[in-house]
């Protein structure tokens, strides 16, 4: 059966003191989570260390850390970035990969995607891999193809044990991220099922029915429900919604 899985990308957001706090709050209150449900929480880099300490004391293994980010190299000359091991060591088990403002504002590109994926598969990592559409692409009517050519320049290079084990799909289509404007549930369902079918076809059908594949773009406590009720979207992946318990919660219970 395939994983439900809610992640709150926190970007450069909270304070130490108010993320400790928010963590606290999220997994005292949370809905008893069933077998198949993972809540990862994607912090920034120095908030790692407090909020894993946070999570062991409670003792829910369905509470995951998660990193927004990580190098493809393991150790060298590289100003300011983050080796896999440093997130290993701190007890990140989830990063986040391919995030559009990565993409567009670092200028990260698909091939330098497609080793920061092998570093982390190589160091038995799971990645949120990120994939979805600019608006004039929605527009035109291309997006099938754009996110196809995403996943396949990124991730079909893997094998499908390293597919299986290793990667959730977040479809995050670019117009509805910290837009306020969320893909219609027909939307979402849409593309999921394309991003489902491409899988197929490229792998099998069984491989296709274990990957998870997320929802983010504005989802939030009233659309949750909807989103997650369609057949191929498995949870989401949520930024503004995700820095406070009254948002957050209702998206956890949301998950089937
Ligand atoms: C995101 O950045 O991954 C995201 C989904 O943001 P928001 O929920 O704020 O649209």
């Amino acid at each position: 059966m395939r994983k439900n899985i809610v992640a709150g990308n926190w970007k450069m957001n909270l304070s130490i003191a108010e993320a400790s706090n928010l963590v606290e709050t999220i997994i005292d209150a949370a809905p008893a989570l069933r077998e198949n449900h993972v809540v990862v929480f994607c912090t920034p880099f120095t908030h790692l260390q407090t909020i894993a300490k946070i999570i062991d004391s409670k003792g829910h293994s369905q509470f995951a850390l998660g990193a927004q980010n990580c190098n493809d190299q393991i150790a060298g000359a590289f100003t300011g970035e983050i080796s896999v091991n440093m997130l290993k060591e701190m007890g990140v088990t989830y990063v986040i990969i391919g995030h559009s403002e990565r993409r567009q504002l670092f200028g990260e590109s698909s091939d330098f995607l497609k080793k920061k994926v092998d570093t982390l598969i190589a160091a038995n990592m799971q990645i949120l891999f990120c994939c979805g559409e600019p608006l004039e692409i929605r527009n035109a009517g291309e997006q099938n193809q754009y996110v196809q050519k995403q996943l396949s320049d990124s991730l079909f290079h893997l094998d499908a044990a390293q597919m299986k084990n290793h990667i959730t799909i977040a479809y995050e289509p670019i117009w509805a991220i910290g837009t306020g404007v969320t893909a219609s549930t027909q939307q979402a369902q849409d593309m999921h099922a394309h991003i489902r079918h491409v899988l197929s076809e490229t792998y099998d059908s069984q491989l296709a029915a274990d990957i998870s594949i997320l929802y983010g773009g504005s989802c939030n406590a009233q659309n949750a429900e909807d989103l997650f009720a369609n057949e191929d979207v498995d949870g989401g992946l949520i930024g503004g919604a995700a820095l406070k318990s009254e948002t957050f919660l209702p998206i956890i219970s949301a998950m089937h």
